[in-house]
C-alpha cells in the first residue's frame, strides 16, 4: 500500500464453506503482496449457537472502524424471528450498488443490483390468513443506482435495465429514474422485462454488458448468470456504499459440501481482488484475475466446475502462478 496508514479489513469467514474458502482468498492476497490490517470478527450462524446473537452492536461498531469488509459466506439460524446479518449490514452501512461481474471464455457482462430497497424493505407483515412484503423504490435510490450502472458502462458498451414496468407501478419509477440518468450521461441504454431478461441470459447471454435493476430481480438473475458462467462457486461480488464496501463470493454456505475440502474457492478470490482493486491497487487485482485465470485454462478445477481439484489444490495453483510471475 502506498503511502497513509494500513487500510484496515474486518475478515468475517463466517459458515459452511466461509471459513474454507476465506483462507484461500487471504492465502493468495498474500501472495500478491497484499499488505493490510487484519480485524477477525466472528457473526453468522456459528456464533448465534455460541452466545445466541449473530452479531452484536459492538461488532457492528469494529466493522465500521474498518475501510472495507472481506466475507465468506453465513449460514441462517433456525429461528422465525431473526433477521439476516447480511442485509443489515448492507443496509447499516448503506451499501447500495451490488456490483456482479460474469465472467468466462466467451462471456463478459456485469449485473448491478440495488441492493438496500425493493422487495428486500423489511417493511413485512406476516399472518396465518394473508402476508404482505412492502416493495420500496425511491427515486434517490435508483438515481444513484443507476449511476454506478453508468459509471462502469461509460466504459463499456451499454446499459440494459431490467423491470417489471408493464405489470409493477413501482418500477415505472425505477425505470423513468434509470432512463433520465442514462441519457443525461450519454450512455447508450435500452430496457428489457424481467422475464425476458431470464430467458436471453440463457439463449444468448452475449447480448448483454451491463446490466441494472432492482433487488429481487438482481438476486435472482445473478444465480441464473453465475449458472451459466458454469458454477455459482466461481463468482464474486462487491457491495459498494459512499464509505464502506464489502466483498464476498455469490454463493452461499453450502453447507451439503462444508468440511469436505472441495468448495471452489475462485469467487471469494475474485472477490478478494475485487477489493484490492477498490483499496487503489488495481494491479494486484490484475494479477490474482490472470492467475485464476491460468489455473482454470490449466483445469485445476474443483468438482462443481467437473474438475477433481480441492479447494487447496486450486489455490496453490493460483498462489504458484502468482509467485512464479513475482516482479514481472
Ligand atoms: P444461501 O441461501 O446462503 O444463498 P443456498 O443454500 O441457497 O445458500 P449455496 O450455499 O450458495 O446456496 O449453495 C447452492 C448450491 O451451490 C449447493 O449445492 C452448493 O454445494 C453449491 N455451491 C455453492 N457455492 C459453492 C462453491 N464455492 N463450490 C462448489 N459448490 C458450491
Amino acid at each position: 500500500m502506498s503511502g497513509g496508514r494500513a487500510k484496515k479489513v474486518a475478515v468475517i469467514a463466517g459458515d459452511g464453506i466461509g471459513p474454507e474458502v476465506m483462507e484461500s482468498a487471504l492465502a493468495v492476497l498474500d501472495a500478491a503482496g497484499a499488505e493490510f490490517e487484519r480485524i477477525p470478527v466472528e457473526i453468522g450462524f456459528g456464533r448465534w449457537k455460541r452466545t445466541g446473537q449473530a452479531m452484536t452492536e459492538d461488532d457492528l461498531e469494529t466493522i465500521k472502524e474498518c475501510d472495507c469488509i472481506l466475507f465468506g459466506a453465513i449460514a441462517t439460524p433456525p429461528d422465525p424471528g431473526y433477521r439476516s446479518v447480511l442485509l443489515r449490514l448492507r443496509r447499516e452501512l448503506d451499501l447500495y450498488a451490488n456490483i456482479r461481474p460474469f465472467r468466462s471464455r466467451d462471456l463478459d457482462f456485469i449485473i448491478v443490483r440495488e441492493n438496500t430497497e425493493g422487495l428486500y424493505s423489511g417493511l413485512e407483515e406476516e399472518s396465518e390468513a394473508e402476508s404482505r412484503t412492502v416493495r420500496v423504490i425511491t427515486r434517490c435510490g435508483s438515481e444513484r443506482i443507476a449511476e454506478k450502472a453508468c459509471d462502469l458502462a461509460a466504459w463499456r458498451k451499454k446499459l440494459t435495465i431490467v423491470h417489471k414496468a408493464n405489470v409493477l407501478r413501482s418500477d415505472r419509477l425505477f425505470l423513468r429514474t434509470c432512463r433520465a440518468v442514462a441519457e443525461r450521461r450519454k450512455v447508450p441504454a435500452e430496457d428489457m422485462l424481467v422475464d425476458a431478461a431470464a430467458y436471453n441470459l440463457v439463449v444468448k447471454p452475449q447480448r448483454f454488458d451491463v446490466m441494472v435493476t432492482t433487488n429481487l430481480f438482481g438476486d435472482i438473475l445473478s444465480d441464473e448468470a453465475a449458472g451459466i458462467i458454469g458454477s455459482l462457486g466461481l463468482c464474486a461480488s462487491a457491495n459498494i456504499g459512499e464509505r464502506w464496501a464489502l466483498f464476498e463470493p455469490i454463493h452461499g454456505s453450502a453447507p451439503d459440501i462444508a468440511g469436505k475440502g472441495i468448495a471452489n474457492p475462485v469467487g471469494a478470490i475474485r472477490s478478494a481482488a475485487m477489493m484490492m482493486e477498490w483499496l487503489g491497487e488495481a494491479q494486484k487485482a490484475r494479477r490474482i484475475e490472470g492467475a485464476v485465470q491460468w489455473a482454470l485454462e490449466q483445469g485445476r478445477k474443483t468438482p462443481d466446475l467437473g474438475g477433481s481439484c480441492g479447494t487447496e489444490e486450486v489455490t496453490w495453483a493460483i498462489i504458484g502462478y502468482l509467485k512464479r510471475k513475482e516482479g514481472c
